[in-house]
């Protein structure tokens, strides 16, 4: 056991510990920081959610009034991808100031980050209400971890004020992200033989016109900050034999969606749009996020981050985060994406986040949960309760 709170050996010690989704393998990295955080006075709790599949909740329980801190943070990784790394991926090695390994950005330098800032600023936080830590597995398949832990532990954000989400933002907080509707488009026809087509009905060609109509499809819905929703048919197959009628076929289909785009009412109007030729069932189904860059938490923490990245204005990531699984539809509290990692690093060969950047993020956090416990003392409290209220 590493009693280390040494960001980049915890970091190191992270990557060692493969945790590659698909196919989804969490509970070494999770037992593993289940007895790491148990031994410096965190309450833990592992949830299974299927065979090696695991997230972890850890508290640090404060003994004083107010809401508590959240910090969201995903344990597995995407795969290793087909070409050829030049490092161990699995050795976390250092070169030249970058730490490699996969998972280096994305995102276990964003957890060892917020779970060293935490470590450090317990006695502080005894004051306070204290901190959880969600950290989920399944997030690069859509968020399979996060939405098992809204489900077993539905009380998962009681008493939470705000939520920190670690993803990689080279320490730049982001104050949310588009949605993401993931469908799968399944055309039946009849089989029958390619010299005689009037006989059969071809699945191909349904799928063809469905697409054709997604495409004519007006995405209309456009966001300040994260531009237009927009829609990507990723893969497409279909028949067996070049001289068969198909009688089958299917296609995938990735919508991002901005705030005030419903999925289920964009559902039914795909569903209306494609009618009989195509049946279309959901896979990855993530609302956007969205916190006002107004709300005056997230004031705080633009103030708190400027120190260290320069003057702020409001920006979104590209890419979808638990944070829109595991803030309440009713958004009762603000959400931001913060964490060190490179954003450009994420899913690649040779991924690295830099050293500098991983212990800029511990300083950053520390900062984020030194105004928190500041904004808990009796005499903040009125100004935290307005802040943790952006409906
Ligand atoms: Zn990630």
């Amino acid at each position: 056991m590493t009693d280390t709170t040494d960001v980049v050996e915890l970091t190191r010690q992270l990557i060692r510990i493969r945790s590659i989704n698909p196919p989804g393998d969490e509970e070494e990295c999770a037992r593993w920081l289940a007895a790491y955080l148990d031994s410096l006075g965190f309450v833990t709790n592992l949830m299974s959610f299927g065979q090696g599949r695991f997230n972890l909740v850890a508290d640090y329980i404060g003994k004083g009034g107010g809401k508590v801190l959240a910090f969201s943070g995903h344990l597995d990784t995407v795969p290793l991808g087909s070409a050829a790394w030049t490092v161990d991926p699995f050795a976390a090695e250092i070169r030249d100031g970058r730490l490699y390994g996969r998972g280096a950005t994305d995102m276990k330098s964003g957890i060892a980050a917020f779970l060293v800032a935490c470590i450090e600023s317990r006695d502080a936080l005894l004051g306070t209400a204290g901190v959880r830590l969600l950290l989920t597995g399944g997030e690069e398949t859509g968020c399979d971890g996060a939405r098992a832990l809204t489900k077993s532990s539905p009380d998962y954000h009681e008493g939470v004020g705000a939520l920190i989400v670690g993803e990689p933002t080279r320490n730049y907080p982001c104050v949310g992200h588009k949605g993401a509707l993931w469908l799968k488009g399944s055309a039946v026809g009849v089989s029958a033989h390619g010299a005689m087509p009037e006989a059969g009905v071809n699945a191909i060609y349904k799928v063809m016109d469905a697409i054709d109509r997604l495409r004519a499809f007006d995405l209309i819905h456009r966001h300040p900050l994260m531009g237009a929703a927009s829609m990507n048919v990723g893969t497409i197959q279909g028949g067996l034999n070049v001289n068969s009628v198909p009688d089958q076929a299917t296609f995938e289909v990735d919508f991002r969606t901005v705030p005030g785009m419903e999925h289920q009412g964009l559902r039914a109007d795909l569903a209306a749009l494609l009618g009989d030729r195509v049946e279309l069932a959901p896979f990855v189904d993530v609302p956007p996020l969205e916190t006002s860059a107004s709300d005056p938490w997230i004031q705080r923490v633009f103030h708190c981050c400027a120190r260290f990245v320069g003057a702020i204005e409001p920006k979104v990531v590209p890419y979808f985060t638990d944070g829109s699984v595991l803030a309440p539809r009713s958004r009762e509290f603000p959400v931001v994406v913060l964490g060190p990692g490179e954003p450009d690093m994420m899913h690649k060969t040779d991924e690295y986040c830099r050293v500098d950047r991983l212990l800029e993020g511990v300083e950053v956090y520390k900062s984020l949960l030194s105004d928190w416990v500041s904004q808990s003392c009796p005499a903040g409290n009125a100004s935290v309760e307005e802040g943790a209220v952006a409906k």
